[in-house]
């Protein structure tokens, strides 16, 4: 009978999967989540120009750092959220509810 692969072999021959912290229900597989778009993104007013209905829905600035998004629990509790992500090394710094202030990021703000 063969002996059980170490975890540490398991490891590298299945991909761990990224988990994500929902702010209503706990840290779940990243599968469970759907990706929104930037967060904080204000409505601009019924009599703005057709220039600037194209830029909020269309014009994001897609920084590399740490920016705030918007993230769905879809499989969960179906809550949105949002969360501060480095683009860069995809690490979630921070979630909070859409309710909360953006809280401050210890790894700085991306740059314009
Ligand atoms: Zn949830």
């Amino acid at each position: 009978m063969k002996e059980p692969l170490p975890a540490s072999r398991i490891e590298r021959i299945v991909p761990i999967m990224m988990q994500i912290e929902c702010p209503y229900c706990g840290r779940r597989d990243e599968t469970e989540f759907s990706y929104g778009g930037e967060a904080h993104i204000g409505r601009p007013t019924p009599d703005v120009d057709d220039g600037g209905w194209v830029r909020y829905l269309y014009f994001r600035d897609n920084l590399k750092g740490v920016h705030a998004e918007r993230w769905r629990h879809g499989v969960g509790c179906g809550q949105w959220f949002n969360a501060l992500r480095n683009t860069a090394t995809h690490r979630f710094v921070a979630v909070y509810r859409v309710t909360e202030p953006r809280p401050a990021s210890p790894e700085g703000d991306a740059q314009r």
